[in-house]
């Protein structure tokens, strides 16, 4: 399976060809289609499968274009190493498109960061308590998102972030489509899904 026959768009092609990405890796063929059909997806995969590009490629597929400030993609990951790794492959993958991300973390500038977010996002991505703390501040808004990605999600467990992730979700609009990833699929994890998803299509590679 080559990337032309996922049915990406000219620009994420051609921003993948400079980068020298020459074809999707199974985690990525396995679940393009169906995020793209609008399910919610269950995503068991480690590290160094390919996985982040495997729901952003979809995502920024289907992504229109719109000048409202207030995020419809939500990306939410356990560190700030991870949220600094997945703007990364944000800003290579759009690099032909007009897609306004950020990231934010904790032990930073807050201020700074809201002004950001003041100033409009489409893809936002986050650690768990800057996110609560943002939100808590009235500047950012959750009301309109459409997709809601948690990545290593056991991870986020592992760390503590239960409490802060299933307020957040609470918070969210319930009409939108949820993602989720984890290199394992604890009794933890199966919970959280059991609680927010609705007939998840699991996929595993
Ligand atoms: P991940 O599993 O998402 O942490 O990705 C592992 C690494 O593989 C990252 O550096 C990606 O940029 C890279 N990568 C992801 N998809 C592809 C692909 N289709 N071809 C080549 N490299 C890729």
């Amino acid at each position: 399976v080559t990337f032309d026959e996922l049915n990406l768009s000219t620009p994420l092609l051609n921003a993948l060809n400079d980068a020298g990405y020459e074809n999707p890796t199974p985690i990525q063929v396995k679940v393009f289609p169906v995020i793209m059909s609008g399910r919610d997806v269950v995503g068991i995969a480690q590290t160094g499968t390919g996985k982040t590009l495997s729901y952003l490629l979809p995502l920024l597929r289907m992504l229109p274009f719109s000048e409202q400030r207030h995020p419809r993609v939500l990306i939410v990951v356990p560190t700030r190493e991870l949220v600094i790794q997945v703007v990364k492959e944000l800003d290579m993958l759009t690099k032909y498109m007009t897609i306004r991300k950020l990231g934010v973390y904790g032990g930073t500038n807050i201020v700074t960061q809201k002004q950001k977010v003041y100033n409009g996002v489409d893809v936002l991505v986050a650690t768990p308590g800057r996110l609560v703390d943002l939100s808590l501040s009235g500047i950012l808004r959750l009301q309109s998102i459409q997709k809601l990605v948690i990545d290593e999600v056991d991870e986020m467990l592992n760390l503590g972030f239960r409490t802060q992730l299933i307020n957040l979700i609470d918070a969210l609009p319930p009409r939108r489509q949820n993602l989720m990833f984890s290199a394992t699929l604890s009794e933890d994890v199966s919970n959280l899904i059991n609680t927010f998803f609705s007939e998840p299509e699991r996929i595993e590679v």
